[in-house]
């Protein structure tokens, strides 16, 4: 009886993991250090040990009770995961135990007409890791086997989880949504932010001319490293009459926006003749007023973008494998420091990515 407790307990032992839980929301939202049961992987299920998981905006709203799903409390939030196979159900058989993966956030029921023909961002069953089910702010995720991207050698796991949400994000909207031509003006708006200090790589990469906008001038000098060949300043209300101007009355062809609010108001007046804004956001606001007059009489389109494909996502880190791509990481916190990690997302005092390592 005594041996069979002593197992039982060493059993246990070896059952639980630390994960970082959501038990109130607010602005700070309460936070909790737990021992959870160790995830175990179900049919098609695979279980990754976290090496990083990157923070987003996306975790600020959860955090908050911003977004307009009802969340059970607790959850563990943690999207953009990078980290080794832990555990896999073993009808899986294109992965195995230790192989280094990044995780498609967006998950999809692979099923659906949009799954079929690839397009996993617009799943009709789509859920949010981290959101909707337990995140990577924890020793191990539970997650679909086929939301498994493979880590390509040379892409570690803090570039991945710097790059793969934000950077795939970018990668969707000027890949997918929008088309950017050589000799193209493409405006990225907030060059220091992690959609935007990727869609200025991007758009240089594609052969584009870019400008970018930043509020200090750390962020501005950011953009510029990155590639921006302008950076206007964000806080003066006529950067749109900045941008005209260095663009020759032309406009931009381009906006990678993810704001919202008064700055996608102010995207209009930039906008070259026949020019694309395309948005993935709306921190900034969700209602914009839009004057139909200029927007039809000067062709304009406004396009809609949501998360990413797995596609997108593959490209990002073959990219970033290539050089072509590189992360900005403003800080790395440990697991017990993840409450930091997110008043540091809130203080929007940082230049580039806040990564926890658990
Ligand atoms: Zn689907």
């Amino acid at each position: 009886m005594k041996d069979a407790e002593t197992a039982s307990i060493v059993y246990r032992k070896s059952q639980i993991m630390k994960a970082v839980q959501l038990v109130a929301h607010g602005a700070p939202g309460k936070f909790e250090l737990r021992d959870v049961p160790d995830p175990q992987p179900g049919p098609g299920e695979a279980v990754v040990q976290v090496h990083a998981c990157g923070l987003n905006h996306l975790d600020l709203w959860l955090e908050e009770a911003g977004l307009p799903i009802s969340i059970k409390l607790p959850r563990t939030p943690g999207g953009e995961i990078a980290g080794t196979i832990a555990g896999i159900d073993a009808g899986v058989s294109d992965w195995k135990i230790g192989d280094r993966v990044a995780v498609q956030s967006n998950l999809f029921c692979g099923e659906c007409e949009f799954c079929q023909r690839g397009e996993d961002s617009m799943c009709l069953r789509g859920e949010i890791l981290g959101v909707q089910r337990d995140g990577g702010f924890a020793e191990k995720v539970l997650v679909p086997a086929r939301a498994l991207v493979c880590l390509p050698e040379g892409v570690d796991f803090d570039t991945s989880a710097a790059l793969t949400l934000a950077g795939s994000t970018a990668m969707h909207m000027l890949t997918n949504r929008a088309h950017v031509n050589p000799g193209d003006w493409v405006l990225a708006i907030g060059g220091a932010s992690g959609v935007g200090s990727a869609a200025i790589q991007i758009a240089k990469q594609l052969g584009a001319r870019v400008i970018s906008t930043g509020s200090t001038e750390a962020k501005r000098a950011l953009a510029r490293n990155l590639g921006a060949e302008f950076v206007v300043d964000a806080n003066d209300p006529q950067w749109p009459a900045e941008i005209r101007k260095i663009t020759n009355k032309h406009g931009v062809d381009v906006i990678v926006e993810h704001v919202g609010g008064d700055v996608l108001g102010k995207c209009f007046d930039c906008l070259a003749r026949g020019g694309t804004i395309v948005t993935c956001g709306a921190t900034a606001g969700k209602d914009v007023p839009l004057n139909l007059w200029p927007f039809f009489v000067k062709q304009h389109r406004l396009i809609g973008s949501y998360g990413r494909n797995r596609v997108d996502l593959d490209t990002t880190l073959q990219w970033a494998a290539a050089g072509k791509l590189k992360p900005v990481i403003d800080s790395i916190f440990p697991l017990d420091q993840t409450a930091a990690a997110f008043a540091k997302l809130r203080s929007r005092n940082f230049l580039g990515k806040v990564l926890v390592r658990p």
